[in-house]
């Protein structure tokens, strides 16, 4: 049966499925948006055929799948210019996932090498026919210089660009290397997008809204969170968390 909708998919380690998110948008062609970590207990059996996988960038928490879905669907991976090279030979992603993660690489998982896998890499600015839907594609680098951002029915599917969300709690998704100003101005861009929702990577669908918040708690400097989740999952993303001012702090001392 052709699959319906947009479905939200907890792709994270199982650990905190919710830490990262998939997204399904069903149409003529259907797409999916980023593939979660290898340690992923991601759901996708109601999935018969895959056209697109779009990589908004190549961390290892949004490309763990890759090489399962290549096996399985053999979709086109859409992602930034010059960048397929690492997913066919992972070594440097996964070394420098390790560099930065640390011990998180083995909730995590590392990547396997994609094989066989069929690329179409963008600069951003292309769009494609979905059927009923175009897919608009916005490079929006900061988080990191090969990021990419997906509009379709006016839903931003926006990667790490725009920061994360739990319990109603906007964060940054800025581990080093950052480009800070960039990351301030890729979401400045994404506002003036003004999208009807956003897919964030880490925290699902949340309100347009969440973007201007987000853009002021960082201009305010006011972006060290206390989102309580307890247990198991609150240890991990509060590890995540403090990565991610580490980001700033460095690109803020680089300047
Ligand atoms: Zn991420």
């Amino acid at each position: 049966m052709p699959c319906k909708g947009i479905h939200a998919i907890s792709s994270g380690p199982v650990e905190f499925p919710e830490l990262v998110y998939s997204f399904v948008i069903c149409d003529d062609k259907t797409v999916m948006i980023d593939s979660g970590v290898s340690n992923s207990v991601m759901d996708i059996s109601f999935l018969d055929k895959l056209d697109y996988l779009v990589l908004t960038h190549i961390h290892v928490d949004h490309v763990g799948g890759v090489s399962e879905l290549v096996q399985r669907y053999k979709p086109k991976i859409i992602l930034y210019e010059g960048f397929s090279k690492y997913l066919e030979d992972t070594t440097h992603l996964n070394a420098s996932a390790r560099n930065v993660l640390g011990d998180l690489l083995d909730i995590y998982g590392e990547v396997d090498p994609v094989k066989g896998g069929e690329f179409l890499e963008v600069k951003g600015g292309e769009e494609l026919k979905l059927g009923k839907y175009t897919m608009k594609i916005y490079y929006t680098p900061g988080h990191a210089k090969h990021h990419i951002s997906i509009l379709i029915d006016d839903i931003l599917y926006s990667g790490d660009s725009v920061g994360g969300r739990y319990n109603g709690i906007p964060f940054p998704t800025t581990p080093p290397p950052l480009d800070y100003d960039k990351y301030i101005e890729s979401l400045r861009l994404q506002i003036s997008l003004n999208p009807r929702m956003v897919g964030l990577s880490h925290g699902g669908f949340v309100s347009s809204n969440h973007m201007e918040e987000h853009l002021n708690q960082l201009i305010k400097g006011d972006y060290r969170v206390n989102i309580d989740l307890g247990g198991t999952a609150g240890e991990l993303l509060n590890k995540l968390l403090e990565i991610n001012y580490s980001g700033i702090a460095k690109s803020q001392n680089a300047k």
